[in-house]
């Protein structure tokens, strides 16, 4: 939400500088849904945040679409199997959101590693939101599909992201939109504040100097994943270099979207 602004007076050298107009950080909202694909993915980019939500007394619920039972390359035994991954990867999710001061975990229980962009996730996804209510939804960026030159995007988080975005808009707040959860009791929500991690220009940053602990407490909580790697210091450097066009030591940075009512 920084804004440029040409504060040039001609002529006058001192007034030849641009001004960066610094806005003030997004509060916390009453209640906020973090919504992901996988086990681990909110701890990576957003658990900064959520821990310094959750401290000044926000609500949050995590959703986790799979249980991550496709687990990863490196850490997974070959003799694993998914179903006995899952409860391992469940169990691991909620040890990070109890180290976050997040007691709220949802599991949608889809496949990992197949995700698809369905009606039927949509539809679940509306019933959740609609069923707590948050102010504002935390979720991936869909639209970006490289990160710079060694990472592609993976095809669970596009989904993730898309489908949330729009549950939470229009599906949430249009009456008419799956009349089958009116049926369920649940009325239309319209979201507030949209928090979109991973967007190629943040235009909102939380910093998270006090809760960088806490989100690192949180990963490691992911060990079937982590192995024998301390994330720290990668996690250190993002916060880093999120948080450097603010003049902060440690950020989360988003794209804001402040939704219109219905
Ligand atoms: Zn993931």
């Amino acid at each position: 939400m920084a804004e440029d602004t040409a504060e040039t007076t001609p002529g006058v050298p001192e007034r030849g500088r641009r001004r960066r107009k610094i806005a003030a950080e997004p509060a916390a909202p009453a209640c906020a849904m973090s919504i992901h694909a996988h086990p681990d993915d909110q701890e990576f980019t957003v658990g900064g945040t959520l821990a310094k939500w959750a401290r000044s007394g926000c609500r949050v619920i995590t959703v986790c679409i799979t249980s991550g039972g496709a687990g990863s390359n490196q850490s997974t035994p070959l003799d694993m199997t998914r179903e006995a991954l899952v409860p391992i990867r469940e169990e691991e999710q909620r040890r990070a959101c109890q180290a976050l001061g997040i007691s709220d975990v949802v599991f949608l229980g889809y496949e990992d590693g197949v995700l698809e962009p369905s009606i039927a996730l949509r539809r679940d996804l509306t019933r959740i939101i609609r069923r707590y209510k948050p102010d504002a939804v935390v979720c991936g960026d869909p639209t970006v599909r490289f990160y710079g030159k060694g990472y592609m995007n993976h095809p669970d988080h596009r989904v993730a992201a898309d489908v949330a975005l729009d549950a939470v808009f229009p599906s949430a707040e249009t009456r008419l939109i799956f009349p089958e959860l009116l049926a369920e009791g649940l009325d239309p929500h319209h979201v507030k504040r949209v928090f979109i991690h991973g967007a190629p220009r943040p235009d909102a940053f939380v910093d998270i100097s006090s809760t960088l602990d806490a989100k690192l407490a949180a990963l490691r909580e992911h060990k079937s994943q982590m192995g024998q790697w301390d994330p720290a210091d990668m996690i250190t450097a993002w916060a880093r270099e999120q948080g450097k066009s603010r003049g902060l030591a440690a950020a989360e940075a988003y794209r804001l979207m402040v939704l219109e009512g219905p």
